[in-house]
């Protein structure tokens, strides 16, 4: 069941609801059913490459590999 944030266009309020696919969400607040769905937008992919990378980069230079997963340990041929 997915989790969504709703903004009520009634009352004015945010909320988050389960939305049952069959179901209309309604505003806990005011019950209105004039709801805007509100995009919770994941990290960008950009984004979390560039965190990916930078945690790399430290570990790198710390001389550690812990941020790598087993099988590029294997490529680099390091354990
Ligand atoms: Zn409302």
């Amino acid at each position: 069941m997915p989790l969504y944030d709703y903004l009520c266009a009634g009352c004015g309020q945010r909320f988050e609801l389960l939305v049952r696919a069959s179901s209309t969400p309604a505003c806990p607040h005011c019950g209105s059913t004039a709801l805007d769905k509100q995009v919770t937008a994941p990290a960008p992919p950009g984004r979390s490459k560039a965190i990916i990378a930078s945690n790399r980069a430290a570990a790198a230079r710390e001389g550690h590999f812990s941020n790598f997963s087993a099988a590029e340990k294997a490529k680099m041929g390091v354990r």
